[in-house]
């Protein structure tokens, strides 16, 4: 059943979900208070690669959601909010050894059966298409119609595209409950309780301790690295390279290998700016300070055997950020158990650059009455008995 939108909402977070979601709020009517404890795009949206892929994705709900994910960011490019900041590109997965090889087979079968446009590149048909691509590679799968955007440029073109200024340094420590705790009238934070209608909770990391969820809830180290310009090397990579082993660091296929302490899924990404991301680390903690050489030479090691000219690159950069993944593999998106105004969108680990824009707008689909874009029923919170407020 359709219900109005709310009159007002509190976004807390401004990382990609909280900016998308306030966006698509504000573009019906609601008056959108957007908070967060640092600034935009302070966290995983300011430290991530930016692959907005169908490409990595486990098949099921999470391929499905991609879909619509990039199928978003195209119409979103198009209407002008996006148009220049995302990159629209091929992925070439590559393997360089026969596990890699039945891995990518079975992966590029369902991405197929999910309707993605995949066409398998022998050794010779590869050296074609990649010229700089290391002998090592024994095929390649090329899955067509993916792209690239930046995090915090799309949080800025989001909040820009809705007039939002956020309340920066402004740390939301809980939520205010109703009288009878069926409903809530707002966040307290640290600079005291402000009310509205609804409470959208988009905080990343942030989010386990005001769900009551650390032990649901993890933080998931990445280290990446960019390089210098070269733009003829760029120009000539028709797509981002990423390595059949991404998809085991992932656990994107049920090989029977659970990922590692410390994985790394490599991922040579061409940017527009004619530099190369190279990247990233999977890691079990989320101190997101640092960056070890062990991680750095580890990525740089991969990244030239796959594409030997890397090794003539001065190495500009190296950073690191933290994702929020979900011990189940899934994303937390919907209505907070027991709680008739409140909403929960966190979670997406590697994927929320590609799932920002599309949760956002399906939150408000879900919040307004309406079908949602993408089916948020394998993302209930509510799958989580032990979810408890934090208030
Ligand atoms: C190294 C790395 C590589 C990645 N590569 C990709 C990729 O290629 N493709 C892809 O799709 N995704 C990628 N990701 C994942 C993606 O970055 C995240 O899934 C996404 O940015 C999550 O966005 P978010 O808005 O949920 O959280 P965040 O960006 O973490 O934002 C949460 C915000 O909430 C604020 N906050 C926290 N607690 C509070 C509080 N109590 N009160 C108020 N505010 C609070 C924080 O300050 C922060 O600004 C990568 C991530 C990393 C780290």
């Amino acid at each position: 059943m359709q219900s109005r939108p709310p009159s007002s909402a509190i976004i807390v977070g401004s990382g990609i979900v909280g900016a998308a979601t306030a966006y698509f709020l504000a573009k019906r009517g609601t008056a959108v208070r957007l908070v967060d404890a640092a600034a935009p795009a302070a966290e995983a949206t300011g430290a991530a690669d930016g692959a907005v892929s169908v490409a990595s994705k486990k098949p099921g709900p999470m391929m499905a959601a991609a879909l619509k994910g990039v199928r978003l960011y195209g119409e979103l490019a198009d209407d002008g909010i996006f148009a220049g900041a995302f990159k629209r590109r091929s992925t070439f997965i590559i393997a360089s050894s026969d596990e890699e090889g039945s891995v990518l087979e079975a992966h590029s079968k369902a991405l197929a059966s999910a309707g993605v446009v995949v066409e398998t590149l022998s050794a010779s048909g590869l050296r074609s298409a990649l010229p700089a691509l290391s002998p090592a590679a024994t095929m390649a799968v090329e899955v067509h119609g993916e792209g690239h955007a930046i995090g915090y440029q799309i949080v800025h073109r989001l909040l820009t595209a809705s007039g939002i200024v956020v309340e920066r340094n402004l740390r939301v420590d809980g939520l205010v409950l109703e009288a009878g705790g069926s409903r809530v009238a707002g966040v307290a934070t640290s600079e005291g309780s402000i009310s509205a209608d609804l409470v959208v909770i988009a905080a990343g990391n942030g989010s386990a301790r005001l769900l009551g969820l650390s032990d649901v809830l993890t933080p998931r180290k990445g280290q990446l690295l960019v390089t210098e310009r070269a733009p003829a090397l760029n120009s000539a990579m028709r797509g981002a390279i990423m390595s059949g082993r991404y998809l085991l660091s992932k656990g994107s296929q049920n090989t029977g290998h659970a990922p590692p302490a410390r994985g790394l899924g490599l991922v040579i990404d061409p940017l527009v700016t004619g530099q190369f991301l190279l990247g990233g680390t999977r890691e079990d903690h989320g101190d997101r300070e640092t960056n070890d050489i062990d991680a750095v030479a580890r990525i740089l090691r991969e990244a030239v055997a796959l594409i030997p000219q890397l090794a003539n690159l001065r190495l500009l950069r190296s950073f690191a950020g933290t994702r929020t993944a979900v011990t189940d593999g899934l994303p937390l998106v919907g209505k907070i158990p027991g709680v008739a105004n409140a909403y929960v969108a966190t979670g997406f680990e590697g994927d929320g650059i590609c799932l920002g824009p599309v949760t956002g707008k399906s939150i408000v689909q879900l919040i307004c009455g309406e079908t949602p874009d993408i089916d948020l029923s394998f993302f209930d919170p509510a799958r989580f008995a032990n979810l408890e407020l934090s208030a």
